[in-house]
């Protein structure tokens, strides 16, 4: 997991250079640069470039909120993308064991193993968009 971004001692009004941003969030210039070209507000008409401590701290906060994004009905969390994906060709496993249920698929970018539980009483909704191989205990 990579290091999570500190709020605590952004200043909202401050501005912050690359170097400072990154110092002051704990993290690396490189990081706060992968920002910035990832829709974090950088003033760059001045030398050096600078952020608004109230920019920085949004981004950050909707970085986490993104993060913890539940994943849809028939679709999984990939650990190794660390993104949402469907199952590869659209098949999954489904084991039912005392009224749970888990789901098992492969990634289809990445072909790892990804899977999730689910509520029993999902099944036939989950069922109508993937293949699913259902196994009862
Ligand atoms: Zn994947």
């Amino acid at each position: 997991m990579p290091k999570q971004a500190r709020l605590n001692g952004i200043k909202s009004f401050r501005c912050y250079t690359i170097e400072e941003a990154a110092e002051v969030s704990g993290v690396s210039p490189r990081t706060v640069r992968n920002w910035a070209s990832d829709g974090l507000r950088v003033m760059d008409d001045t030398r050096p470039a600078l952020i608004r401590g109230d920019d920085l701290r949004d981004h950050i906060k909707t970085k986490r909120e993104s993060r913890s994004t539940k994943t849809k009905i028939d679709t999984f969390y990939c650990f190794c993308c660390r993104k949402e994906r469907a199952a590869a060709e659209g098949m999954a496993d489904c084991e039912i064991k005392d009224g749970r249920a888990k789901l098992t698929a492969l990634c289809e970018t990445c072909a790892t193993v990804v899977s999730k539980p689910v509520a029993e009483a999902l099944i036939t909704q989950i069922a109508l968009t993937l293949d699913l191989k259902i196994t009862r205990h």
